[in-house]
Protein backbone atom coordinates (compact mmCIF):
# COMPACT_ATOMS: atom_id res chain seq x y z
CA UNK A 1 0.00 0.00 0.00
CA UNK A 2 1.42 3.54 -1.02
CA UNK A 3 1.10 5.37 1.97
CA UNK A 4 0.63 9.24 0.88
CA UNK A 5 0.72 12.58 2.35
CA UNK A 6 -2.73 14.25 1.79
CA UNK A 7 -1.04 18.19 1.59
CA UNK A 8 1.17 17.40 -0.51
CA UNK A 9 0.73 14.11 -2.50
CA UNK A 10 4.26 12.82 -1.53
CA UNK A 11 4.83 9.15 -0.37
CA UNK A 12 5.71 8.91 2.49
CA UNK A 13 5.92 5.38 2.49
CA UNK A 14 4.74 1.77 1.08
CA UNK A 15 3.75 -0.68 3.19
CA UNK A 16 2.47 -4.55 2.51
CA UNK A 17 -0.88 -5.31 3.14
CA UNK A 18 -1.46 -8.77 5.29
CA UNK A 19 -3.36 -11.36 3.62
CA UNK A 20 -5.39 -13.78 5.64
CA UNK A 21 -3.19 -16.07 6.28
CA UNK A 22 -1.06 -13.48 7.99
CA UNK A 23 -3.95 -12.57 9.85
CA UNK A 24 -4.54 -16.07 10.92
CA UNK A 25 -0.88 -16.20 12.12
CA UNK A 26 -1.70 -13.15 14.44
CA UNK A 27 -4.33 -14.56 15.80
CA UNK A 28 -2.46 -17.45 16.19
CA UNK A 29 0.36 -15.59 18.15
CA UNK A 30 -2.37 -13.74 20.04
CA UNK A 31 -4.47 -16.72 21.52
CA UNK A 32 -0.59 -17.74 22.55
CA UNK A 33 0.14 -14.45 24.11
CA UNK A 34 -3.56 -14.49 25.76
CA UNK A 35 -2.75 -17.73 28.19
CA UNK A 36 0.07 -15.70 29.90
CA UNK A 37 -1.32 -12.18 29.56
CA UNK A 38 -4.64 -12.89 31.44
CA UNK A 39 -2.64 -14.39 34.30
CA UNK A 40 -0.61 -11.50 35.00
CA UNK A 41 -1.02 -9.99 38.15
CA UNK A 42 -3.60 -6.68 37.97
CA UNK A 43 -0.53 -4.39 39.81
CA UNK A 44 1.42 -5.34 36.80
CA UNK A 45 -0.55 -4.76 33.89
CA UNK A 46 -1.18 -1.27 35.19
CA UNK A 47 2.40 -0.82 36.03
CA UNK A 48 2.93 -2.07 31.65
CA UNK A 49 0.00 0.04 30.87
CA UNK A 50 1.62 3.18 32.52
CA UNK A 51 4.90 2.26 30.99
CA UNK A 52 3.54 1.93 27.68
CA UNK A 53 1.88 5.88 28.79
CA UNK A 54 4.99 6.78 29.28
CA UNK A 55 6.76 5.62 25.89
CA UNK A 56 3.92 7.61 24.06
CA UNK A 57 4.88 10.50 26.49
CA UNK A 58 8.52 10.22 25.65
CA UNK A 59 7.51 9.82 21.99
CA UNK A 60 4.38 12.83 21.67
CA UNK A 61 6.00 14.80 19.58
CA UNK A 62 7.31 12.02 16.88
CA UNK A 63 3.93 10.70 16.85
CA UNK A 64 1.96 13.86 16.14
CA UNK A 65 4.05 14.85 13.42
CA UNK A 66 3.40 11.27 12.13
CA UNK A 67 0.04 12.15 12.17
CA UNK A 68 0.37 15.72 10.37
CA UNK A 69 1.94 14.09 7.34
CA UNK A 70 0.18 10.74 7.20
CA UNK A 71 -3.43 12.33 8.31
CA UNK A 72 -3.15 15.86 7.21
CA UNK A 73 -4.19 16.91 10.79
CA UNK A 74 -3.34 20.56 11.73
CA UNK A 75 -0.37 20.53 14.27
CA UNK A 76 -2.85 21.67 17.44
CA UNK A 77 -5.72 18.52 16.66
CA UNK A 78 -2.07 16.20 16.24
CA UNK A 79 -0.31 17.45 19.60
CA UNK A 80 -4.00 16.93 21.03
CA UNK A 81 -3.83 13.67 19.74
CA UNK A 82 -0.74 12.16 21.16
CA UNK A 83 -1.91 13.75 24.67
CA UNK A 84 -4.88 12.16 24.51
CA UNK A 85 -3.44 8.68 23.90
CA UNK A 86 -1.04 9.03 26.53
CA UNK A 87 -4.16 10.36 29.09
CA UNK A 88 -6.67 7.48 27.62
CA UNK A 89 -3.80 4.51 28.08
CA UNK A 90 -2.90 6.07 32.10
CA UNK A 91 -6.82 6.20 32.93
CA UNK A 92 -7.02 2.61 31.71
CA UNK A 93 -3.89 1.44 33.42
CA UNK A 94 -5.93 2.17 36.49
CA UNK A 95 -8.31 0.04 35.91
CA UNK A 96 -6.86 -3.47 36.44
CA UNK A 97 -7.34 -3.42 40.35
CA UNK A 98 -11.05 -2.12 39.77
CA UNK A 99 -12.15 -4.58 37.87
CA UNK A 100 -14.27 -5.85 40.49
CA UNK A 101 -16.61 -8.64 40.40
CA UNK A 102 -19.66 -8.87 43.06
CA UNK A 103 -21.45 -10.47 45.40
CA UNK A 104 -24.76 -11.32 45.89
CA UNK A 105 -26.54 -12.69 48.73
CA UNK A 106 -27.97 -16.30 48.28
CA UNK A 107 -28.85 -18.84 50.42
CA UNK A 108 -26.66 -22.21 50.78
CA UNK A 109 -23.65 -20.27 50.35
CA UNK A 110 -21.98 -17.40 48.58
CA UNK A 111 -22.48 -15.88 44.99
CA UNK A 112 -19.78 -14.09 43.29
CA UNK A 113 -19.32 -12.59 39.95
CA UNK A 114 -15.73 -12.22 37.63
CA UNK A 115 -15.12 -10.49 34.93
CA UNK A 116 -13.14 -12.39 32.74
CA UNK A 117 -10.83 -11.45 29.15
CA UNK A 118 -12.97 -12.64 26.37
CA UNK A 119 -9.49 -13.57 24.78
CA UNK A 120 -8.53 -12.18 21.29
CA UNK A 121 -10.02 -9.16 20.15
CA UNK A 122 -9.59 -7.02 16.84
CA UNK A 123 -9.95 -3.49 16.68
CA UNK A 124 -10.56 -1.76 13.07
CA UNK A 125 -9.81 1.58 12.63
CA UNK A 126 -10.67 4.08 10.34
CA UNK A 127 -8.83 6.99 8.87
CA UNK A 128 -9.90 10.08 10.30
CA UNK A 129 -8.42 9.91 13.91
CA UNK A 130 -6.10 6.53 13.71
CA UNK A 131 -4.16 7.24 17.04
CA UNK A 132 -7.02 8.09 19.15
CA UNK A 133 -9.76 5.72 17.74
CA UNK A 134 -7.36 2.75 18.07
CA UNK A 135 -6.68 3.43 21.36
CA UNK A 136 -10.18 4.06 22.85
CA UNK A 137 -10.52 0.14 21.89
CA UNK A 138 -7.04 -1.11 22.88
CA UNK A 139 -6.34 0.54 26.31
CA UNK A 140 -9.18 -0.96 27.94
CA UNK A 141 -8.87 -4.30 25.86
CA UNK A 142 -5.49 -5.07 27.00
CA UNK A 143 -6.23 -3.43 30.92
CA UNK A 144 -9.16 -6.13 30.97
CA UNK A 145 -7.07 -9.14 30.20
CA UNK A 146 -7.27 -9.28 26.85
CA UNK A 147 -4.73 -9.34 23.51
CA UNK A 148 -5.33 -7.18 20.52
CA UNK A 149 -4.84 -7.15 16.70
CA UNK A 150 -5.38 -3.73 15.61
CA UNK A 151 -6.13 -3.07 11.82
CA UNK A 152 -5.46 0.19 10.62
CA UNK A 153 -7.28 2.38 7.99
CA UNK A 154 -5.46 1.73 4.33
CA UNK A 155 -4.52 5.23 4.28
CA UNK A 156 -3.16 5.85 7.84
CA UNK A 157 -1.48 2.97 9.48
CA UNK A 158 2.01 4.65 10.32
CA UNK A 159 1.10 5.78 13.82
CA UNK A 160 -0.62 2.90 14.27
CA UNK A 161 2.82 0.87 14.00
CA UNK A 162 4.58 3.45 15.72
CA UNK A 163 2.51 2.67 19.20
CA UNK A 164 2.83 -1.10 18.65
CA UNK A 165 6.53 -0.58 18.88
CA UNK A 166 6.32 1.72 21.81
CA UNK A 167 4.52 -0.54 23.45
CA UNK A 168 7.26 -3.34 23.12
CA UNK A 169 9.45 -0.96 24.19
CA UNK A 170 7.65 -0.46 27.51
CA UNK A 171 7.51 -4.15 27.90
CA UNK A 172 4.11 -5.49 27.02
CA UNK A 173 5.07 -9.04 25.96
CA UNK A 174 5.45 -10.46 22.19
CA UNK A 175 1.86 -10.80 21.22
CA UNK A 176 0.10 -8.81 23.26
CA UNK A 177 -0.88 -5.98 20.83
CA UNK A 178 -0.19 -6.27 17.63
CA UNK A 179 -0.45 -4.18 14.34
CA UNK A 180 -1.49 -5.55 11.13
CA UNK A 181 -1.86 -2.84 8.02
CA UNK A 182 -3.72 -4.35 4.96
CA UNK A 183 -7.15 -3.99 3.48
CA UNK A 184 -10.71 -4.20 5.10
CA UNK A 185 -12.14 -6.71 2.86
CA UNK A 186 -9.07 -8.30 3.21
CA UNK A 187 -7.43 -8.54 6.37
CA UNK A 188 -10.52 -6.62 8.63
CA UNK A 189 -13.01 -9.10 6.93
CA UNK A 190 -11.19 -12.25 7.82
CA UNK A 191 -10.67 -10.71 12.01
CA UNK A 192 -14.41 -10.36 11.66
CA UNK A 193 -14.79 -14.42 10.42
CA UNK A 194 -11.72 -15.61 12.52
CA UNK A 195 -13.90 -18.12 15.11
CA UNK A 196 -10.58 -17.54 17.37
CA UNK A 197 -11.44 -13.81 17.59
CA UNK A 198 -14.16 -13.01 21.01
CA UNK A 199 -15.04 -9.87 19.92
CA UNK A 200 -14.58 -6.81 17.19
CA UNK A 201 -14.24 -2.99 17.97
CA UNK A 202 -15.26 -1.47 14.44
CA UNK A 203 -15.00 2.20 13.77
CA UNK A 204 -15.80 3.98 10.31
CA UNK A 205 -19.12 4.04 8.22
CA UNK A 206 -22.33 3.11 8.91
CA UNK A 207 -22.56 0.56 5.87
CA UNK A 208 -19.61 -1.60 6.29
CA UNK A 209 -20.33 -1.54 10.18
CA UNK A 210 -23.80 -3.41 9.31
CA UNK A 211 -21.65 -5.62 6.79
CA UNK A 212 -19.45 -6.59 10.38
CA UNK A 213 -22.47 -6.53 12.48
CA UNK A 214 -24.31 -9.24 10.26
CA UNK A 215 -21.15 -11.67 9.82
CA UNK A 216 -20.60 -11.32 13.08
CA UNK A 217 -23.94 -12.63 14.39
CA UNK A 218 -23.24 -15.98 12.63
CA UNK A 219 -20.72 -16.76 15.37
CA UNK A 220 -22.61 -14.83 18.08
CA UNK A 221 -19.17 -12.56 17.96
CA UNK A 222 -19.46 -9.43 20.09
CA UNK A 223 -19.27 -6.03 18.67
CA UNK A 224 -19.00 -2.75 19.63
CA UNK A 225 -19.90 -0.40 16.74
CA UNK A 226 -19.11 3.06 16.17
CA UNK A 227 -20.17 4.55 12.79
CA UNK A 228 -21.40 7.75 11.11
CA UNK A 229 -23.33 10.95 12.09
CA UNK A 230 -25.19 13.43 10.87
CA UNK A 231 -25.52 15.43 14.36
CA UNK A 232 -27.65 18.92 14.75
CA UNK A 233 -26.13 21.79 16.04
CA UNK A 234 -29.64 23.90 17.86
CA UNK A 235 -29.18 27.32 18.57
CA UNK A 236 -32.24 28.96 20.54
CA UNK A 237 -33.02 32.68 20.00
CA UNK A 238 -32.50 33.32 23.76
CA UNK A 239 -28.97 31.73 23.49
CA UNK A 240 -25.82 33.81 23.49
CA UNK A 241 -25.61 33.93 19.73
CA UNK A 242 -22.21 35.93 19.13
CA UNK A 243 -20.63 32.61 21.06
CA UNK A 244 -22.59 30.09 19.47
CA UNK A 245 -21.40 31.90 15.74
CA UNK A 246 -18.33 32.16 16.95
CA UNK A 247 -18.37 28.53 18.24
CA UNK A 248 -20.44 27.13 15.23
CA UNK A 249 -17.62 26.68 12.23
CA UNK A 250 -15.19 24.65 14.28
CA UNK A 251 -17.75 22.24 15.38
CA UNK A 252 -18.42 21.08 11.71
CA UNK A 253 -15.06 22.10 9.94
CA UNK A 254 -12.31 20.82 12.96
CA UNK A 255 -9.95 17.72 10.87
CA UNK A 256 -11.64 19.26 7.89
CA UNK A 257 -15.22 18.01 8.88
CA UNK A 258 -13.87 14.32 8.79
CA UNK A 259 -15.36 13.73 12.03
CA UNK A 260 -18.01 11.64 12.94
CA UNK A 261 -19.64 14.34 15.73
CA UNK A 262 -19.58 16.94 13.15
CA UNK A 263 -22.13 18.76 13.93
CA UNK A 264 -22.98 19.17 10.01
CA UNK A 265 -26.95 20.67 10.51
CA UNK A 266 -27.20 24.05 12.18
CA UNK A 267 -30.80 24.69 13.49
CA UNK A 268 -31.27 28.31 14.14
CA UNK A 269 -34.47 29.17 15.27
CA UNK A 270 -36.13 31.91 12.48
CA UNK A 271 -36.21 35.29 14.30
CA UNK A 272 -32.53 35.11 14.43
CA UNK A 273 -31.89 32.95 11.56
CA UNK A 274 -30.44 35.76 9.33
CA UNK A 275 -28.12 37.33 11.70
CA UNK A 276 -26.39 34.32 12.91
CA UNK A 277 -26.31 33.38 9.24
CA UNK A 278 -24.39 36.71 8.86
CA UNK A 279 -22.24 36.41 11.79
CA UNK A 280 -21.59 32.60 11.15
CA UNK A 281 -20.27 33.13 7.09
CA UNK A 282 -17.71 36.28 9.15
CA UNK A 283 -16.40 33.45 10.95
CA UNK A 284 -15.84 31.05 8.06
CA UNK A 285 -14.57 33.45 6.09
CA UNK A 286 -11.56 34.39 8.70
CA UNK A 287 -10.94 30.06 9.04
CA UNK A 288 -7.26 29.76 7.65
CA UNK A 289 -7.11 26.62 4.73
CA UNK A 290 -3.32 25.49 4.57
CA UNK A 291 -0.23 24.23 6.11
CA UNK A 292 -1.10 21.89 8.90
CA UNK A 293 2.21 22.63 10.49
CA UNK A 294 1.59 25.88 10.29
CA UNK A 295 -0.17 26.59 14.29
CA UNK A 296 -2.65 29.32 12.81
CA UNK A 297 -4.32 27.06 10.26
CA UNK A 298 -8.06 25.49 11.02
CA UNK A 299 -8.30 23.53 8.35
CA UNK A 300 -6.11 20.67 6.42
CA UNK A 301 -6.32 18.85 4.12
CA UNK A 302 -8.94 15.87 2.58
CA UNK A 303 -7.69 12.19 3.28
CA UNK A 304 -7.52 11.44 -0.61
CA UNK A 305 -8.16 12.94 -4.33
CA UNK A 306 -11.93 10.12 -4.09
CA UNK A 307 -12.90 11.83 -0.85
CA UNK A 308 -12.18 15.10 -1.79
CA UNK A 309 -14.55 13.77 -5.20
CA UNK A 310 -16.86 12.39 -3.14
CA UNK A 311 -17.31 15.53 -0.63
CA UNK A 312 -17.43 17.73 -3.70
CA UNK A 313 -20.42 15.86 -5.08
CA UNK A 314 -22.76 17.45 -2.09
CA UNK A 315 -21.61 21.04 -3.28
CA UNK A 316 -23.96 22.27 -6.12
CA UNK A 317 -25.35 25.89 -4.98
CA UNK A 318 -22.87 26.93 -2.14
CA UNK A 319 -24.20 29.60 -0.08
CA UNK A 320 -20.75 30.91 1.09
CA UNK A 321 -17.47 28.57 0.57
CA UNK A 322 -14.00 29.79 1.58
CA UNK A 323 -10.43 30.14 0.13
CA UNK A 324 -8.19 26.78 0.03
CA UNK A 325 -4.75 26.64 -1.34
CA UNK A 326 -4.85 24.98 -5.55
CA UNK A 327 -2.84 22.15 -4.76
CA UNK A 328 -1.09 19.70 -4.86
CA UNK A 329 -2.59 18.18 -2.00
CA UNK A 330 -6.65 17.05 -1.40
CA UNK A 331 -7.87 20.73 -0.84
CA UNK A 332 -11.59 21.39 0.17
CA UNK A 333 -12.86 25.14 0.92
CA UNK A 334 -15.20 25.30 4.26
CA UNK A 335 -18.66 25.73 2.66
CA UNK A 336 -21.83 27.01 4.11
CA UNK A 337 -25.43 25.68 2.24
CA UNK A 338 -28.61 26.73 3.44
CA UNK A 339 -30.84 24.14 2.08
CA UNK A 340 -32.94 20.94 3.92
CA UNK A 341 -33.76 19.34 0.68
CA UNK A 342 -30.84 18.35 -0.99
CA UNK A 343 -28.45 15.20 0.10
CA UNK A 344 -25.92 17.31 2.47
CA UNK A 345 -28.70 17.97 4.63
CA UNK A 346 -29.76 14.28 5.12
CA UNK A 347 -26.45 12.40 4.31
CA UNK A 348 -23.31 12.36 6.06
CA UNK A 349 -20.60 13.88 4.15
CA UNK A 350 -17.78 13.65 6.24
CA UNK A 351 -16.13 17.19 5.05
CA UNK A 352 -16.18 20.47 5.56
CA UNK A 353 -19.76 21.18 4.46
CA UNK A 354 -22.17 22.84 6.70
CA UNK A 355 -26.23 22.87 6.42
CA UNK A 356 -27.81 26.19 8.01
CA UNK A 357 -31.84 26.10 8.15
CA UNK A 358 -33.90 27.93 10.14
CA UNK A 359 -36.87 26.31 12.85
CA UNK A 360 -40.08 27.45 14.93
CA UNK A 361 -39.95 26.29 18.09
CA UNK A 362 -38.51 23.26 20.34
CA UNK A 363 -40.48 20.92 19.26
CA UNK A 364 -39.74 21.62 15.36
CA UNK A 365 -36.32 21.74 16.59
CA UNK A 366 -36.33 18.30 18.37
CA UNK A 367 -38.22 17.14 15.27
CA UNK A 368 -35.62 18.13 12.49
CA UNK A 369 -32.99 17.12 15.05
CA UNK A 370 -34.36 13.38 15.18
CA UNK A 371 -35.24 13.10 11.50
CA UNK A 372 -31.98 10.93 10.52
CA UNK A 373 -31.07 7.71 10.98
CA UNK A 374 -28.00 8.77 13.18
CA UNK A 375 -27.72 9.69 16.48
CA UNK A 376 -24.51 10.46 17.49
CA UNK A 377 -23.87 13.75 18.90
CA UNK A 378 -25.12 17.08 19.37
CA UNK A 379 -25.56 20.94 20.78
CA UNK A 380 -27.64 22.96 22.35
CA UNK A 381 -27.40 26.48 22.79
CA UNK A 382 -29.92 28.41 25.59
CA UNK A 383 -29.75 30.39 28.41
CA UNK A 384 -33.12 28.78 29.59
CA UNK A 385 -32.46 25.65 31.29
CA UNK A 386 -35.63 24.43 31.32
CA UNK A 387 -35.46 24.03 27.70
CA UNK A 388 -31.98 23.00 27.88
CA UNK A 389 -33.18 20.11 29.98
CA UNK A 390 -36.27 18.81 27.80
CA UNK A 391 -34.35 19.44 24.37
CA UNK A 392 -31.23 16.96 25.84
CA UNK A 393 -33.69 14.16 27.21
CA UNK A 394 -35.75 14.74 23.44
CA UNK A 395 -32.65 14.29 21.14
CA UNK A 396 -31.85 10.53 20.04
CA UNK A 397 -28.18 10.80 20.27
CA UNK A 398 -25.60 9.36 22.68
CA UNK A 399 -23.27 12.85 23.32
CA UNK A 400 -24.85 16.28 23.88
CA UNK A 401 -23.38 19.25 24.91
CA UNK A 402 -25.35 22.56 26.19
CA UNK A 403 -24.02 25.58 25.34
CA UNK A 404 -20.91 23.79 24.07
CA UNK A 405 -19.71 21.88 21.28
CA UNK A 406 -17.50 19.37 22.75
CA UNK A 407 -18.23 15.54 22.65
CA UNK A 408 -15.39 13.94 24.20
CA UNK A 409 -13.58 13.30 27.27
CA UNK A 410 -11.97 10.08 27.57
CA UNK A 411 -13.64 9.51 30.98
CA UNK A 412 -17.24 9.80 30.03
CA UNK A 413 -19.11 7.17 27.94
CA UNK A 414 -19.20 7.81 24.18
CA UNK A 415 -21.05 6.42 21.97
CA UNK A 416 -24.37 6.65 19.24
CA UNK A 417 -28.21 6.10 19.22
CA UNK A 418 -29.97 4.27 16.17
CA UNK A 419 -27.74 3.59 13.41
CA UNK A 420 -24.21 5.58 15.03
CA UNK A 421 -23.47 2.40 16.89
CA UNK A 422 -23.79 -0.24 19.09
CA UNK A 423 -22.08 0.00 22.45
CA UNK A 424 -19.94 2.56 24.10
CA UNK A 425 -16.06 3.35 24.08
CA UNK A 426 -14.42 5.34 26.71
CA UNK A 427 -15.70 6.37 30.41
CA UNK A 428 -15.42 4.47 33.73
CA UNK A 429 -17.42 1.07 32.21
CA UNK A 430 -15.17 0.54 29.12
CA UNK A 431 -13.99 -2.64 30.34
CA UNK A 432 -17.43 -3.98 30.69
CA UNK A 433 -17.32 -4.14 26.95
CA UNK A 434 -14.56 -6.33 27.29
CA UNK A 435 -15.08 -8.50 29.86
CA UNK A 436 -18.23 -11.63 29.68
CA UNK A 437 -19.62 -11.58 33.80
CA UNK A 438 -19.29 -15.12 35.14
CA UNK A 439 -21.47 -15.91 38.02
CA UNK A 440 -20.32 -18.87 40.53
CA UNK A 441 -21.93 -20.06 43.10
CA UNK A 442 -20.20 -21.73 46.30
CA UNK A 443 -22.21 -24.10 48.36
CA UNK A 444 -21.29 -24.09 52.03
CA UNK A 445 -21.90 -27.53 52.44
CA UNK A 446 -19.59 -30.01 51.20
CA UNK A 447 -16.30 -28.47 51.66
CA UNK A 448 -15.05 -30.05 55.50
CA UNK A 449 -16.19 -33.12 56.12
CA UNK A 450 -19.26 -32.27 58.65
CA UNK A 451 -17.98 -33.09 62.53
P1 LIG B 1 -14.80 2.56 6.46
O1 LIG B 1 -16.03 1.92 7.00
O2 LIG B 1 -14.62 2.62 5.00
O3 LIG B 1 -13.48 1.85 7.02
C1 LIG B 1 -13.22 1.72 8.39
C2 LIG B 1 -12.27 0.55 8.62
O4 LIG B 1 -12.92 -0.68 8.25
C3 LIG B 1 -10.99 0.60 7.78
O5 LIG B 1 -9.92 0.10 8.54
C4 LIG B 1 -11.31 -0.35 6.63
O6 LIG B 1 -10.15 -0.93 6.07
C5 LIG B 1 -12.13 -1.42 7.35
N1 LIG B 1 -13.03 -2.19 6.48
C6 LIG B 1 -13.59 -1.81 5.30
N2 LIG B 1 -14.35 -2.82 4.80
C7 LIG B 1 -14.27 -3.84 5.69
C8 LIG B 1 -14.84 -5.14 5.74
N3 LIG B 1 -15.65 -5.60 4.79
N4 LIG B 1 -14.56 -5.92 6.80
C9 LIG B 1 -13.77 -5.47 7.81
N5 LIG B 1 -13.18 -4.26 7.80
C10 LIG B 1 -13.44 -3.45 6.77
O7 LIG B 1 -14.78 4.00 7.12
P2 LIG B 1 -13.75 5.19 6.88
O8 LIG B 1 -14.06 5.80 5.56
O9 LIG B 1 -12.36 4.73 7.16
O10 LIG B 1 -14.16 6.18 8.07
C11 LIG B 1 -15.15 7.13 7.95
C12 LIG B 1 -16.40 6.70 8.70
O11 LIG B 1 -16.10 6.41 10.07
C13 LIG B 1 -17.45 7.79 8.77
O12 LIG B 1 -18.70 7.26 8.47
C14 LIG B 1 -17.40 8.23 10.24
O13 LIG B 1 -18.58 8.81 10.71
C15 LIG B 1 -17.06 6.98 10.93
N6 LIG B 1 -16.49 7.26 12.25
C16 LIG B 1 -17.23 7.00 13.38
C17 LIG B 1 -16.72 7.29 14.63
C18 LIG B 1 -17.51 7.05 15.89
O14 LIG B 1 -16.90 6.99 16.95
N7 LIG B 1 -18.82 6.87 15.83
C19 LIG B 1 -15.45 7.82 14.75
C20 LIG B 1 -14.72 8.07 13.58
C21 LIG B 1 -15.26 7.77 12.35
Amino acid sequence: MKIVNPATEEVLAEIEAADAAEVDRAVARARQAFRAWREVAPGDRARLLRAFARQVEEHAEELAQLEITNAGHTVGNARWEAGNVRDVLHFYAGAPERNHGKQIPVPGGIDVTFQEPLGVVGVIVPWNFPMVIMTWGVAPALAAGNTVIVKPAEYTPLTALRLAELALAAGLPEGVLQVLPGVGEVAGARLVDHPDVGKIVFTGSTEVGKEIAAKAAGQVKRVTLELGGKSANIVFADADLDKAARAAPMAVFDNSGQDCCARSRILVERSVHEEFLARLTAEVAGLKVGDPHDPGTAMGPLISAEHRARVASYVTEPYFQGACPAGPGFWFPATVLTGDQDRAFHEEVFGPVVSVVPFDGEAEAIRIANDTAYGLSGSIWTRDLGRALRVARAVEAGNLSVNSNSSVRYWTPFGGFKQSGLGRELGPDALAAFTETKNVFFSSNDFFASE
